[in-house]
């Protein structure tokens, strides 16, 4: 049988640097190892492939298509390309995990699955993924975040799954994911989605493999494009960095591509109200993995903010800590007002409407000079339907608008 290897600079205890491990309750530690195990089991089963690729083909629509913005190009001076996520079914690149992820459990002969959300993104699609699969699924969610995403929270109980309130804490992500934890702490034979390159090893490298096949697309389209395989740059968002691993993930090894990763700035970087995690972050654990963690000199976590509910995340992946601290990345710190600023300008020069999420990697373009024959892709991570609402209440703030 082949052996799986991951090109990601990760060990096998799950260490990207100093970042990662497993950082879990005693109770967890089979369970994550038996994960382990048929992770890297069934990632190099020819069988287990066809059948995830004939799912990306047919049911998300996948390949996604890489777009040349002929007008943004030529407004920004340079050539700019759109990985089009938006178009996946679900409306963002989540779905390509939780297909994974949920096609896995059912290898394992799980029945039951478990997620945490937050917008209701990675909780739409993994009840998604559940409803084609016939499995159960309970998906935590902040009491907050259920009121503030109503329309998620529907399409989740349309699609069968169960959706579950968390009234600790202050209601948002963060105490969601600490009930999903406890709820797989008590079934330990239930399945666990996590919805981003976060919590413990094997989650950040099978969430980063699962969401691979988006350079992998990349690299062929723009060969056949441009006759090029590398453009001079990667631009994607971070939450917790599942789009942007699947963005950079095959241009890692490739040193002449530039990486640019892109998180919320919130108010701005200073102002107390932010979720730019790599730029005010210290060394710390949270949810099962020790990585760069907005807190307080005594630990306590600092609560995040962020316009955008998908980037409002107070920790990030490890393999995204390590990419910063090695330098193969650059971070830029993308405020409220600059991603809302793009995300009007690309929708009336390119008629896309971005989701809040990906409007600050869209930021990028406003924030760095490219030069007139650079390739720029952009990884446009999903729509911009589930933020309509925050779109018409914020739209009088703009300048140009
Ligand atoms: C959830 C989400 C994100 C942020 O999550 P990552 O794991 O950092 O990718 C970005 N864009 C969209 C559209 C999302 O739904």
């Amino acid at each position: 049988m082949n052996k799986f290897h991951s090109t990601l600079p990760v060990d096998a205890d799950g260490y990207y640097g100093r970042f990662g491990g497993a950082y879990i309750p005693e109770i967890l530690h089979a369970n994550v190892s038996r994960l382990s195990e048929a992770f890297h089991r069934y990632a190099a089963d020819e069988e287990f492939n066809r059948e995830l690729d004939l799912l990306l083909r047919d049911y998300v629509g996948r390949p996604t298509p890489l777009y040349r913005a002929d007008r943004l190009s030529e407004m920004y001076g340079t050539n700019i390309y759109l990985k089009r996520e938006d178009l996946c079914h679900t409306g963002a690149h989540k779905i390509n995990n939780a297909l994974g992820s949920v096609l896995l459990a059912k290898r394992m002969g799980k029945t039951r699955i478990i997620a945490e959300t937050g917008a209701g993104q990675h909780g739409v699609a993994t009840a998604t993924a559940c409803a084609l699969m016939g499995m159960e699924c309970v998906v935590y969610m902040g009491a907050l975040d259920v009121e503030r995403q109503s329309p998620n929270v529907e399409r989740m109980k349309m699609l069968g799954a169960r959706v579950v309130p968390v009234h600790s804490g202050n209601k948002t992500l963060k105490d969601a994911t600490n009930e999903a934890i406890r709820d797989w702490c008590c079934n330990p034979d239930s399945f666990y989605v996590i919805g981003s390159t976060v919590g413990p090893h094997p989650y950040p490298e099978m969430v980063a493999h699962f969401q691979s096949v988006i350079s992998r697309e990349i690299r062929s389209q723009l060969l056949s494009q441009t006759g090029r395989e590398c453009p001079d740059y990667v631009v994607a968002c971070i939450g917790g960095g599942s789009n942007a691993a699947g963005a950079f993930y095959h241009f890692i090894d490739s040193p002449e591509v530039r990486l640019v990763a892109a998180e919320a700035a919130g108010l701005g970087v200073d102002s107390g109200q932010t979720a730019a995690t790599i730029h005010v972050g210290s060394e710390g654990i949270i949810h099962g993995s020790k990585t760069l963690v907005m807190q307080t000199p005594d630990g306590q976590i600092v609560e995040p903010y962020s316009v955008s509910a998908g980037l409002d995340y107070p920790g990030i992946g490890p393999l995204h800590a390590y990419l910063a601290e090695t330098g193969r990345t650059e971070v830029l710190a993308v405020t409220d007002s600059i991603a809302l600023d793009a995300a009007f300008r690309v929708t009336r020069t390119e008629g896309i409407i971005p989701a809040l999420e990906s409007a600050h990697a869209l930021g990028v373009l406003e924030m760095k000079r490219f030069a007139p024959d650079d390739i720029v892709v952009v990884n446009l991570s999903g729509r911009g339907d589930k933020d309509m609402h925050t779109y018409m209440a914020l739209k009088d703030t703009l300048k140009n608008t």
